[in-house]
Parts: C-alpha cells; sequence; structure tokens
C-alpha cells in the first residue's frame, strides 16, 4: 500500500533505529532474551522479563492474532484520514503490537483471535510502517 504525506516520526534512537531499519527493509526484527527466548517489545537493552542483556535479533514471523481493535472516526493526523481502525495484534512471538488493520474487515464482526499478517505501508522517502491484514486475505 502506497501512502501519501509526510512520514510521522519514529521514537529515536539506538534500538529503535536498528528497528525502524529492519521495517524500513520490509522485515521487521526484535532482540530475543537468550535466556527466556521471549522477544523485547519495544527493543530494549536488557530483558524485562529476566534482566540479561544477551539479546541477538531475529525477524519476526509477522503472524499475530487480533486481542482488540477500535475504529477512528475523526483525523488526528493527515496521513490517517477517518474512519480508520486500529487493531492490537498479539505476535506469534509474544508481545502485543498496536497498529492499523488495512483491507477487508471481519465480515461477520468477531474480530478477537483472528489471524493477522503484518504488512507495510509505503510512504514517501522509503519510509515503511507495519500494519495488520486478515491473514485470510493475504
Ligand atoms: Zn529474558
Amino acid at each position: 500500500m502506497n501512502q501519501t504525506g509526510t512520514f510521522p516520526s519514529p521514537v529515536g534512537g539506538l534500538l529503535e533505529d536498528r528497528m525502524w531499519r529492519g521495517i524500513d527493509d520490509g522485515r521487521m526484527a526484535l532482540p530475543f532474551c537468550q535466556a527466556c527466548a521471549r522477544a523485547v517489545y519495544p527493543p530494549s537493552g536488557c530483558c524485562p522479563h529476566c534482566l540479561r542483556t544477551e539479546l541477538p535479533w531475529r525477524p519476526l514471523s509477522g503472524m499475530g492474532r487480533i486481542v482488540s481493535w477500535t475504529r477512528f472516526h475523526r483525523t488526528y493526523l493527515p496521513e490517517y484520514p477517518a474512519p480508520y481502525t486500529v487493531v492490537a495484534v498479539a505476535l506469534a512471538e509474544g508481545p502485543v503490537m498496536v497498529s492499523r488493520l488495512l483491507g477487508p474487515e471481519p465480515a461477520n464482526d468477531e474480530w478477537i483471535g483472528l489471524a493477522v499478517r503484518m504488512c507495510y505501508a509505503q510512504f514517501d522517502k522509503g519510509r515503511k510502517l507495519p500494519c495488520f491484514r486478515l491473514a485470510a486475505e493475504t
């Protein structure tokens, strides 16, 4: 999906920059704790579960399931004209990530537990934003 307009500035920082570079390459990655095998999101230099610092980066599968959703009926940013839908997704790797749902919505209004797949909205200057589509639609 091509998106017009200015890319909203992501939060910067050493670890966030690495995550955003992966997103811009269309392959989001996160640090994973070597001790407890949990993904660390947002990225951190220390596992929030066991406080270990050995956190090699791995790409995400892109799969997840909807745990919550809402529809915005008001435009807050010109890049996101209303109405648009935002989903909270439990990634297959564990963390919950919030982003937009693109494409068709569930036909029967049963959202919770539906499988989604990460996709990337393309903005200007090569920037991308991770979003989701229903897995059945991809
Ligand atoms: Zn850990």
